[in-house]
């Protein structure tokens, strides 16, 4: 039998990993198992907004995502068809806080987020696969699959931040109920350069068609160009239609190099609970969105933020562990009440086709690109995925205080876009 110490946590994603140095930073022994052989770097979430950046700066690593990070200063809203553009300029967040968001591959910040946790004695085990696991009275006892066979760990709390198709989800028997898309989305890096087409480095661009969200991703011209089409074509072709689905944001003649694509199929979905007795789940384990809107991605990271905080005072005895199942309601209230909806509200927008809806979403950008105290509402809005830190003497306590004293209402929009 192995001691993974106090807590071992399934998955080295990004949920896992800041998850993992959240507890470490808190004194808990923690172990983390991954299946695959590295951290994921196929194409993912691209966007860190203010409200994590300031949980980064927190824990001491958004220095070293910031040196590997483009700074984005605005987002743009373009309807081609209709000639339209707007930006919104984080210009209006000066003083308050960031006024701009971090843009680089969610494996730059999982791995920022491993090395801290390494260095804070987190053992990290790469080739280690969750088979199964059985709780007890005072531990849960985890089969994992590793390079010589199967071994046994022994820890008092397991966390499943295993992705959307949860191997843990799935032993506790929970649901995962919701919703999948008819439409696929398919997520592309690309060598370009789209700011001499006069693309936004961050973007929506809204057609029935050729819908897409177009954002730089590095300082080497690395940019992130996603894109949907039909769920009903045969997955495994995606490739062949891929050069058509370019040429409608790419000119014929304007010179690109593919450097990674990936289909994926996309859901609404939220797990019936977070909680199972000693077995907890976070991020896309827990619940998954469209990705317009970076909201997924984001709500993960406070899953596991907030989770590491309660557990921690839990450990320390502090809390009761009561205060774990708050987390399950309080976490799946935050994917429900906000990040879903927002996701596909802006989904909606960026493929709708009534030309009365859309030129009343036109107008709505307009308003907000023309007035700033709108554009700093919606600039904030990725805020609320803190949702309730659930402590008085939460670390995260007091992490929207600057924008809810600049008399920003983050609690106010339903929706970051419209
Ligand atoms: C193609 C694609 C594009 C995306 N684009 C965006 C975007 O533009 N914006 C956005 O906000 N979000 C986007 N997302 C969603 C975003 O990537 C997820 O919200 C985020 O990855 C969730 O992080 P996570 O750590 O919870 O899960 P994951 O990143 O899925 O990590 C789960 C980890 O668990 C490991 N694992 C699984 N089973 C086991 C097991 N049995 N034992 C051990 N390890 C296991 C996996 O190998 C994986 O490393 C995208 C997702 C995909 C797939």
């Amino acid at each position: 039998m192995i001691d993974a110490g106090d807590v071992l946590i399934v998955g080295a994603g990004p949920t896992g990993l800041f998850t993992a140095l959240a507890l470490a930073q808190e004194g808990v022994r923690v172990t983390v198992i991954e299946a695959e052989s590295d951290i994921c770097d196929a194409p993912r979430a691209p966007v860190y907004f203010p409200v994590t950046m300031t949980a980064f700066e927190k824990m001491g690593v958004l220095e070293d995502l910031d040196n590997e990070s483009v700074r984005v200063r605005t987002v743009g809203h373009r309807v081609p068809e209709y000639n339209f553009h707007t930006q919104l300029s984080f210009n209006v967040l000066q003083g308050v806080t960031y006024a701009y968001q971090l843009h680089a591959g969610q494996d730059v910040a999982a791995r920022i987020a491993c090395e801290h946790a390494r260095r804070l004695g987190v053992q990290v085990l790469f080739n280690h696969k969750l088979v199964s696991f059985e709780q007890h009275q005072d531990n849960v006892i985890t089969v994992v699959d590793g390079p010589e066979g199967k071994l046994s760990f022994q820890s008092k709390w397991l966390i499943g931040c295993d992705g959307a198709r949860s191997t843990v989800r799935k032993a506790l028997n929970v649901e995962y109920e919701g919703f999948t898309w008819p439409n696929r989305f398919v997520a592309t890096n690309v060598y370009c350069d789209f700011r001499s087409l006069g693309i936004d480095d961050a973007g929506f661009i809204c057609d029935p068609v050729h819908s897409a969200m177009i954002c730089v991703i590095d300082k080497n011209g690395l940019w992130r160009l996603t894109y949907q089409e039909d769920g009903s074509l045969p997955e495994e072709t995606f490739m062949d239609r891929l050069p058509e689905q370019f040429a409608a944001h790419i000119p014929v003649g304007v010179k690109y190099e593919l450097a990674a694509a990936a289909p994926y199929t996309i859901h609404q979905r939220c797990a019936s609970k977070m909680r199972v007795g000693r077995v907890m789940l976070a991020g896309d384990s827990g619940h998954c969105t469209n990705p317009m809107g970076g909201l997924g991605f984001t709500t993960g990271i406070w899953d596991g933020l907030v989770l590491a905080d309660v557990l921690a005072a839990v450990m320390r005895g502090e809390e009761d562990e009561s205060i774990l199942d708050r987390y399950s309601e309080e976490r799946r209230r935050v994917y429900l009440d906000i990040s879903s909806p927002a996701a596909s509200s802006n989904k909606r927008m960026i493929e709708q086709s009534d030309p009365e809806i859309r030129r009343a979403d036109m107008a709505r950008m307009k308003e907000i690109a023309e007035n700033p105290d709108l554009t700093r509402l919606m600039m904030c809005f990725p805020f609320r995925t803190i949702g309730n830190v659930l402590r008085p003497n939460s670390r995260w306590r007091d992490i929207s205080k600057s924008v809810r004293d600049a008399g920003i209402d983050i609690d106010y929009h339903k929706s970051q876009f419209l």
